[in-house]
């Protein structure tokens, strides 16, 4: 339903003379549901998860692998012209965006959800159900984010929900892997620069709220040599070795628990053939912290494991067919902050705990890190359903919708209270 205003605001439905300053933040929930159109919006959500859910495995069937989303930004823009969004278009970068005018244009609010996912082309993505479980690559990371931003604008519009200020919905590209946030990144740099007042991003299952970005580093590290027969060439420094004496000592490392430092190498290729020595390896690796000395520090002890397998394997064959090694950053996500006490974070604990839910800030690497870099208010919040066993990031990943209208109604209530002056 595409909505008319003046009769919206005749009806004077969700204008709620509710302001989310710091002080009227923190019971923003409650007011906000003491007003009927608002009931009626969170209502309708309930009653029409099962459409939701059917949008979520129609949305993840279209396959969206990394860098390649067109397919899926084509379906969801469409999906934004029959919802009536105005001015819907896919941006320079790839993103989908739809707006939906409140009474004024700020604040102005983006609700976004990640098209793409970590499944190369050709990945078969056709959901299974079973019970309250459905099946999928990607099901949960992203679609039930993209999902529920539809579910958002539906109950808005059915409920003739008028906001304060304006939303911008946007279904944005590469937040996985490689992708390093450049849909987002685009969004505050180019497409929407210096107009957006607060930033919420709906990534994957249950009902936390991301608070804490967590920073990362990722490279593409390839060792080159001259190569030859396995047999002929014997005694020529080997790629391949060089890869594995590298891989053995980022094994190695010690990494604080707190902050949580973590290291991963997750893609490995190289050589031509069982008979030859290779004459490329190469490896992609990737380390994340919140705290900025850690992560700079493990960004150093993988630089000096890169270097130091390099003498090694050169060492260890005296000269004859030297290799060397590239170290590229591929992936760089600023680390950040939205404080706790920030409007934004109390104004998203206090429509989780209105709505009976349990209130977990916690940490994350997701698209939120480019705000929270650039000190723009943001979170990040699941979607809803139930949390164990997702899988995500595997080709088993699985969406458990019990009770997943709880994530719709979170996230409608936030939107509401977010469009706040
Ligand atoms: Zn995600």
């Amino acid at each position: 339903m595409s909505l008319r205003l003046p009769f919206a605001v005749a009806l004077s439905l969700a204008v709620v003379p509710a302001a989310l300053a710091q002080e009227g933040a923190t019971d923003i929930g409650e007011r906000l549901l003491k007003d009927g159109a608002v009931q009626a919006a969170l209502a309708h959500a309930k009653a029409n998860e099962a459409q939701l859910l059917d949008d979520q495995v129609r949305i993840c069937e279209v396959e969206a692998p990394p860098f390649k989303e067109e397919k899926r930004a084509a379906l969801y823009k469409q999906m934004f012209e029959q919802l009536g969004l105005k001015n819907v278009r896919i941006d320079r970068i790839g993103n989908v965006l739809g707006e939906r005018p409140g009474l004024a244009p700020r604040p102005h609010l983006v609700m976004a959800a990640h098209l793409d996912t970590v499944f190369p082309e050709g990945t078969d993505v056709k959901a299974r159900r079973e019970g309250t479980i459905i099946h999928g690559p990607g099901i949960g990371d992203d679609c039930r984010g993209l999902a529920v931003v539809v579910g958002i604008v539906r109950a808005l519009d059915a409920a003739r929900v008028v906001t304060q200020g304006s939303i911008t919905f946007v279904g944005n590209v590469g937040e996985e892997g490689l992708g390093d946030l450049r849909g987002v990144k685009h969004l505050f740099n180019e497409e929407l620069k210096g107009k957006i007042d607060r930033f919420v991003s709906i990534d994957g299952n249950a009902l936390g709220i991301t608070n804490v970005g967590v920073g990362s580093k990722r490279y593409r590290v390839t060792y080159t040599g001259p190569g030859g027969h396995s047999f002929g060439a014997f005694g020529r420094a080997n790629p391949v070795h060089a890869l594995g004496r590298a891989i053995a000592k980022v094994s190695d490392f010690d990494v604080p628990r707190q902050p949580k430092t973590t290291f991963n190498v997750g893609r490995v290729g190289g050589g031509t053939s069982v008979n030859a020595i290779a004459f490329e390896s190469w490896m992609e690796v990737d380390m994340r912290s919140s705290d900025k000395a850690a992560l700079a520090s493990v960004d150093a002890s993988f630089a000096k494991a890169v270097d130091d397998a390099l003498i090694e394997e050169n060492a260890r064959w005296n000269d004859t067919g030297k290799i060397a090694v590239e170290r590229k950053l591929v992936g760089d996500r600023p680390a950040g902050l939205t404080p706790p006490d920030s409007p934004i974070v109390v104004a998203a604990s206090s429509v989780t705990r209105v709505l009976g839910n349990t209130v977990r800030l916690g940490e994350g690497s997701t698209d939120s890190n480019v705000p929270m870099f650039l000190g723009i208010p943001a979170v990040t919040i699941g979607g809803g359903g139930a949390s164990a066993g997702s899988g995500a990031h595997s080709a088993d990943e699985a969406f458990d919708s019990t009770d997943s209208w709880k994530g719709t109604q979170r996230a409608i209530l936030l939107t509401i209270a977010l469009t706040q002056k």
